[in-house]
């Protein structure tokens, strides 16, 4: 990937022959469109349309991608011409990919019932460009998904990735560290807490009601007056998760994240220290201690009250 004018870009020259090749062909959709899977998906997002629900429902337009898509278990329709594509970046050192936008037009609604088919383009492959992640390429796929007896076009789905060659982090030799807490107004209270190694838990001095993380007014009064209360430091796992993908700098997976219930019924997220990561479990006791990661960070953690086999 050295650099020089675009002329130059032998790559990027060979990659565009690729435009207008497809990518996918005939895909089919791995279930009809259904209504448990729209209503999964209107839960997640929050969505009450009424239109989504009922006899006569049809699917959120922004679903369109969630029947197309491949699960785990992958597609066995792509290309050979886009495995190539791909190679050829890979080869060039191109190895890493992110996902930057996605376009979609929607053209008729899918509804419960409707099998789906697709068929990908390789649309566009950019020239060489430089960004903040490292030097690549922008690919764009175009997938126009069609449905119903007629096979008619029920809307486009157009993904843009950049595959490119991360850049050399500006400060090697130096130990990551752990990413600073933003500190703002709302709650400065609590990191000063944390300074003298108090965990404070805000309370409405209207309804006394407990809150954390730490808020500007109370969710249940909207009184925005309050004092604090410091947490006794007992509690237990309410609930966890093993982080092993993706690794952050500064961590070092797998290691169990944990949403820690203190006895003041409050909940918070932490780390558990001095347990290895698959023993932690739900209900586990837990107390309170503050680790020093480094000169100007100290976190509240937890740590198991007892010795867990
Ligand atoms: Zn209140």
């Amino acid at each position: 990937m050295s650099g020089g004018p675009e002329a130059s870009d032998e790559l990027g020259m060979r990659l565009k022959t690729y435009e207008g090749r497809a990518a996918a062909v005939a895909g089919q959709g791995k279930d009809p469109v259904n209504l448990p899977m729209i209503r999964h998906w209107c839960e997640a997002m929050g969505d009450t349309n009424p239109a989504y629900e009922g006899p006569d429902a049809m699917a959120p337009p922004t679903m369109l991608q969630a029947w197309t898509m491949g699960g785990l278990s992958g597609h066995s329709g792509r290309s050979a011409a886009f495995d190539e594509l791909l190679g050829l970046l890979d080869e060039a050192g191109c190895t890493s990919v992110v996902a930057t936008d996605c376009e979609q037009e929607y053209v008729r609604a899918l509804r419960p019932g409707d099998e789906v088919t697709f068929d990908t383009v390789i649309e566009s492959v950019s020239e060489r460009k430089t960004t903040k992640l490292g030097t690549g390429y922008f690919v764009t796929t175009r997938t126009d998904v069609r449905a119903g007896p007629d096979r008619a076009l029920a809307g486009t789905h157009r993904f843009r990735i950049l595959k490119y060659a991360p850049a050399a982090r500006s400060r090697p030799q130096e130990q990551p560290r752990r990413p600073r807490p933003v500190v703002n107004r709302d709650n400065a209270g609590f990191w000063e807490g944390v300074e003298q190694h108090r965990l404070l838990i805000q309370r409405c001095t209207s309804c006394t009601t407990l809150r954390f993380p730490w808020l500007p007014g109370c969710n249940a009064c909207g009184a925005l007056d309050w004092d604090t209360l410091e947490a006794s430091g007992e509690g237990t796992v309410y609930s966890y998760v093993v982080m092993h993908h993706p690794p952050f700098p500064a961590f070092d997976p797998p290691y169990a994240v944990a949403l820690v219930e203190l006895a003041e019924g409050v909940r918070m997220i932490s780390n558990v220290i001095g347990t290895p990561y698959d023993k932690v479990h739900i209900g586990l006791p837990v107390h309170l201690e503050f680790q020093r990661y480094d000169d100007e960070l100290v976190l509240p953690v937890f740590r198991a009250r007892e010795e867990v086999a």
